[in-house]
């Protein structure tokens, strides 16, 4: 199958259909291609909590206040005219959302925004705590499915970007139902697929988080950076087992309840590196990674190798109000937080580097864009909570638009099917004798990147890991 389009996007979480309405808008004919089901697929519906935005409707606020916070987390390493960007635009895509009937939730007629770790005022919009992501990506893709220009594939998971004299003319797709290949020119691409965080053994992502859009862009001759800035969340959870929820669940009850994070000698342990937390939820997401793991090395760990998290303090009424019916699904894994600590570590969660773009979100290679957390250096070394759903919206609008400046300018199609005949024959190939299990390759590549790749890496550990990737 043959398929041409002005705009062809890579993706449809919140980056990739922002872009697409927006490339839409800018009159273009788009199709996105998504691997799994058009807005299911990646972390835009699975986030749970807050996007990060100076609204300053609880207390006054402006972007540059937010974009000192960004700085501030990112450890003096974010690519300050990206940061700059997610601060400065954040706001209006947070109100064309509300336009749109996402419905943030509201405090005495207001907007509601909450305080995050990181952040120096109540700064971040939800819907609920547990529900921010389905509706951002529900109010999308209501709005993807009314604009006639956009069409939309599930099952189709791109290959390898097509060049032609140098230019990004298209992608090669392969129809994962039935494997059959499909060719896609477009005057104007956009990788909007999502980070890689897959790639580690204990992780927040889907399936489909497997770092695509950065191997994709790689391979045809972007440039990446940052790429050893992967964001552990510190607090997934380890154990008791717990069947049917979501690993970084504990994060919407340390909003709302504060919480306890404890060594195994029961002490609050976060003010031996540098934040007095008494309760309170504002140790920032590397720190907390870096103290759970210098814990555990120095033998004051939990029994499973993390730290205590314990909400002992609440009363059954209490955590009741705050979530209901979460605390039947934890009594059902035999959890009683009122009577035992969970025990909590970090887990690979979001991935700050990937591909190089400038403010129109272009990346080195003309043809080619990138939104979302495909793109690389926003948040430096370590994110702010809620700033990763406001990039992907940020992002993708300004990558669908620049996509649309491009296609007005370009009359016709530069994709040549010869470029494509090498992926295409990869693809027929099928078994040859030589076929590897995918499914073991996987697993030993997350073991090898949690043993040697995770939050704190050494020349050793690195040198190891790539000699065993090697072999
Ligand atoms: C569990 C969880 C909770 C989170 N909570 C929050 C939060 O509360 N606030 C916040 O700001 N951020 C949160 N984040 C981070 C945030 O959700 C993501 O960074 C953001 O949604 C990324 O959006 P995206 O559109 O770039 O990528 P995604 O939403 O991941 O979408 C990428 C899409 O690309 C598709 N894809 C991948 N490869 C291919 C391919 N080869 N071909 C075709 N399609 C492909 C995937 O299937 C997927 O649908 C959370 C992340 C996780 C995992």
């Amino acid at each position: 199958m043959h398929v041409e389009t002005d705009v062809l996007i890579i993706g449809s979480g919140g980056a990739g259909m922002y872009a697409a309405i927006e490339a839409a808008r800018a009159g273009c004919s788009v199709f996105m291609a998504e691997r799994s089901l058009i807005g299911r697929g990646g972390a835009t519906v699975m986030a749970q909590m807050t996007v990060a935005a100076a609204l300053g409707e609880e207390t006054p606020d402006h972007w540059s206040f937010h974009l000192n916070d960004t700085l501030e987390a990112g450890r003096g390493l974010c690519d300050e005219r990206l940061a700059r960007l997610l601060c400065e635009d954040g706001p209006v895509r947070i109100r064309e959302m509300e336009d749109w009937g996402i419905g943030w939730a509201r405090k005495h007629g207001r907007i509601a925004q909450a305080f995050a770790p990181g952040h120096d005022r109540p700064r971040c919009v939800y819907v609920d705590f547990l529900n921010t992501g389905p509706a951002v990506s529900k109010t999308l893709r209501g709005v993807v499915t009314r604009a006639k220009a956009i069409r939309k594939a599930s099952d189709l998971l791109v290959v390898e970007l097509v060049r032609a004299g140098g230019e990004v003319a298209g992608a090669v797709a392969w129809h994962v139902a039935t494997g059959a290949p499909v060719t896609i020119a477009a005057k104007a691409t956009i990788v909007a697929a999502g980070g890689l965080t897959r790639l580690y053994r204990r992780n927040s992502a889907s399936a489909n988080m497997g770092g695509d859009g950065y191997a994709l862009a790689l391979r045809a001759g972007a440039p990446l950076v940052d790429m050893e800035f992967v964001q552990f969340f510190p607090i997934g959870h380890l154990a008791p087992r717990l069947i049917g929820m979501d690993p970084i669940m504990w994060d919407p009850f340390r909003y709302k309840l504060g919480g306890r994070l404890l060594n195994s000698a029961g002490e609050e342990f976060a003010a031996r590196y540098g934040v007095s937390e008494d309760g309170r939820y504002v140790i920032t997401r590397d720190l907390a990674t870096y103290a759970i793991a210098k814990e555990v090395e120095a033998g004051r760990g939990s029994p499973h190798g993390g730290a205590y998290l314990s909400f002992q303090h609440c009363s059954e009424a209490e955590l009741r109000a705050a979530f209901g019916p979460v605390i039947d699904r934890l009594a059902r894994n035999n959890i009683d937080l009122t009577r035992m600590p969970v025990e909590v570590a970090p887990i690979a969660h979001y991935h700050m580097g990937g591909i190089v773009a400038d403010e129109g979100m272009a990346t080195e290679l003309l043809g080619l864009f990138v939104a979302g957390e495909a793109v690389g250096g926003a948040n430096g070394a370590n994110r702010l909570s809620g700033n990763a759903i406001t990039e992907a919206l940020v992002f993708g609008a300004r990558a669908g638009r620049s996509a649309g400046e491009r296609v007005e300018r370009m009359p016709t199609h530069a994709f040549r099917p010869e470029a494509a005949r090498e992926t295409l024959d990869l693809l027929a190939g099928g078994a040859d004798g030589n076929d590897i299990n995918t499914a073991a390759a996987i697993q030993r590549l997350q073991a090898i990147m949690a043993d040697d790749v995770g939050p704190f890496r050494t020349e050793a550990g690195l040198a190891r890991a790539l000699a065993e990737d090697g072999e």
